[in-house]
């Protein structure tokens, strides 16, 4: 068959500087090598290793016999609503009415419709680094600009007030925050938001959009702090953001919500009504039956996943030349290749970059990682461990003894 050849094609200026994303990229890449029969280790992707629970896809199968094939309500169905708010509730201690919520097709559509809903162009959205990508690209094609924050490890990846303060111009209207972080596993707790907001309290123009989408996911005892519940005085000008994805093993569902002032919830939901309509009625109910139903599952994926965080962090720490701050939460190691800049690799390719140290696993250690700079901070390599245990031994000796083999520094 022939590939039809586009004449004239231009895309838009929003997109234009935009490539497909990076991390797509190295997937892509690696799954290649793995389909050419390479024994490749892949340790990029973001999406937990475990499935979907029973009770949630016999809850989406009965949906369907029973005829929830329709359009639904704008941004959720009464149910779903109710659901979210008694989550909020529960867990954040935080009370929202049903026009204070709101449900879209992923986290990432409520950050769509949020940014589509209050960014004119050249308005400004502080995102501190390491940062989840897509925040940056989102934010462009909504019209909106990005400024990034960088957040040093030394500083825990956290965001100071001093530096928040600093970053302030009059176009910023957003802040975004994401406890625990993708891709650095550090988080806030309530007296770090504490101080956040008391520096906000002089900028009373700018909204926090809480990414709470790691939360069930946090390690060692550690409770978990959202700015809402932090910080009251902010809550009227605070979007909590949360999803089914990462928690319940649910990425291809597409369920996120969030709960926030009404006007803010009803512009979002004109945003929504002209792109997807409502979120899928199915994946709908299966959510419902994520919130409401059993929530042991989550300690036991946590008890997993942290066994997993101390085999990967333990490993990476005992190689020469690397250094891995111990996550808190999320399924993600961030850890320093400033020890290896600076080496060869054995046929002499120097490594001047996290981007070239990466690329020397992908080809020596048969390893995926994803470099720093794709986050935001160089120079440093995101490990997702969301993966069997059998595997991530076999991937940190792959890179021990890849790493051993560097040359000079
Ligand atoms: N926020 C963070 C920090 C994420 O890492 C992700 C997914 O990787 C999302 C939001 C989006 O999740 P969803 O699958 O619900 O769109």
């Amino acid at each position: 068959m022939n590939a039809v050849t586009p004449t004239d094609f231009r895309a838009a200026r929003r997109i234009a500087a935009m490539g497909v994303s990076e991390i797509l990229q190295i997937t892509f890449r690696a799954s290649a090598m793995k389909r050419a029969g390479e024994d490749l280790i892949v340790l990029g992707a973001g999406e937990p290793d475990f499935d979907t629970p029973g009770h949630v896809k016999d809850a989406a199968a009965k949906a369907m016999r029973e005829g929830a094939t329709k359009y639904t309500p704008l941004d959720g169905t009464p149910e779903l609503k109710a659901a979210i708010i008694a989550k909020f509730e529960r867990d954040n201690g935080l009370s929202f009415c049903p026009d204070e919520v709101t449900a879209a097709t992923g986290g990432k559509q409520i950050l769509f419709n949020a940014f589509m809903a209050t960014l004119d162009p050249g308005d400004e959205v502080l995102i501190p680094a390491p940062y989840w990508t897509s925040y940056a690209d989102i934010v462009l094609i909504c019209g909106g600009v990005p400024v990034i924050v960088p957040c040093a490890e030394a500083e825990g990846f956290r965001l100071q007030p001093a530096a928040l303060n600093a970053a302030v111009t009059p176009r910023t209207r957003w802040l975004l925050l994401n406890s625990p972080s993708n891709p650095s596993g550090a988080g806030y707790r309530a007296e770090d938001l504490q101080g956040l907001a008391a520096a906000l309290e002089c900028h009373p123009g700018i909204w926090v959009l809480s990414d709470d989408m790691y939360e069930h996911i946090l390690y060692d005892g550690v409770p978990f702090a959202t700015m809402a519940q932090a910080s009251p005085a902010l809550r009227g000008r605070t979007l909590t953001m949360n999803g089914v994805s990462k928690a319940y093993a649910m990425t291809g569902w597409r369920i996120g919500y969030a709960g926030g002032p009404s006007a803010l919830i009803k512009a979002m939901a004109i945003v929504q009504s002209q792109s997807t309509s409502c979120p899928s009625s199915i994946s709908q109910a299966a959510a419902t039956a994520a919130l409401e139903g059993p929530q042991e599952l989550l300690a036991e994926r946590r008890a997993s996943f942290q066994q997993r965080r101390d085999l990967v962090v333990n490993g990476l720490n005992a190689v020469p030349g690397l250094r891995c701050p111990m996550p808190i939460g999320a399924f993600y190691a961030f850890a320093s290749c400033e020890g290896v800049i600076g080496r060869r690799g054995p046929n002499g390719t120097p490594i001047l970059s996290d981007r070239d140290y990466c690329a020397y696993l992908l080809n020596e250690a048969k390893v995926a990682v994803v470099p720093g700079t794709c986050f935001g901070l160089a120079p440093y390599f995101r490990v997702s461990y969301a993966t069997s245990e059998a595997e991530l031994v076999e991937a940190v000796a792959r890179i021990a003894m890849a790493t051993g083999r560097l040359q000079g520094g």
